[in-house]
């Protein structure tokens, strides 16, 4: 087989390999739905946080509520004993200040209340809404990932061809010279070959010496680029 032909064979084979090579880099950049599962996961720990609060607002509201009413107890009896069962003016001085102290704990706890009331409001309002955005979006994964599965599937089978095709290709191949591209191809972005364009390395750019292109002309021998070791090719 002349020079030019093996040449030509070994190029075929690295346009397979290019083709193999994007599509292997396809198969990585897959959009596996990651964002939209990081998304999820803050969304999922968002709603267990807000649930927890929310449980624990309503445990401390039950227990000021119960507070309370035991302090409206107190104070009710208080004012009974006030008016029926006090008979020094010390006694009822007694009961007033107990009294007064006790509408001013009320009065701490009703505005706590309040304020939970009013906070458990807005969780009861913001927990429905954190569920349906993730359900939402795990619709929108499923979608994705669905798709991503199909274009997994697709991209293998075309690299399986793509493989069988090399494999036939290489066979006509000098293994040497295959050992060669092979070893040039893993230290160059997978690029063994490259072609000669107007005296120039077409995958480094740098212009070949005249030597090197006056000797391509006659095709002799293996020649690589001076610059990027490249088998050169026509
Ligand atoms: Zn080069």
């Amino acid at each position: 087989m002349v020079l030019s032909d093996t040449l030509q064979d070994l190029w075929e084979l690295q346009l397979l390999d290019i083709e193999i090579m994007n599509l292997q880099e396809k198969l990585r950049n897959l959009d596996r739905g990651k964002e939209l599962k990081d998304r999820i996961d803050f969304l999922s720990n968002l709603y267990n946080k807000k649930n927890d609060e929310m449980r624990k607002k309503e445990v401390s509201l039950r227990e000021l509520e119960i507070e309370l009413s035991s302090l409206e107890d107190r104070k009710r009896k208080n004012e009974e004993r006030l008016y029926r069962d006090v008979t020094t003016q010390k006694e009822v001085d007694g009961l007033t200040q107990e009294i007064q102290h006790i509408s001013e704990t009320k009065s701490s706890i009703e505005d706590k209340i309040l304020e939970l009331m009013e906070s458990l409001e807005e969780l009861r309002n913001e927990i429905p809404t954190i569920k349906k955005e993730i359900e939402e979006l795990e619709g929108s994964l499923k979608i994705i990932e669905d798709n991503a599965r199909i274009s997994e599937r697709e991209i293998l089978e075309k690299i399986q061809v793509l493989e069988t095709k090399r494999e036939e290709k290489s066979k006509g191949i000098d293994s040497k010279l295959l050992a060669r591209y092979e070893a040039i191809r893993k230290n160059r972005r997978g690029r063994g070959m490259s072609k000669v364009i107007d005296g120039k390395c077409s995958e480094c750019g740098v212009e070949l010496s005249l030597s090197i292109v006056e000797e391509m002309k006659h095709q002799e021998k293996i020649l690589t680029c001076e610059h990027c070791g490249r088998i050169l090719c026509t």
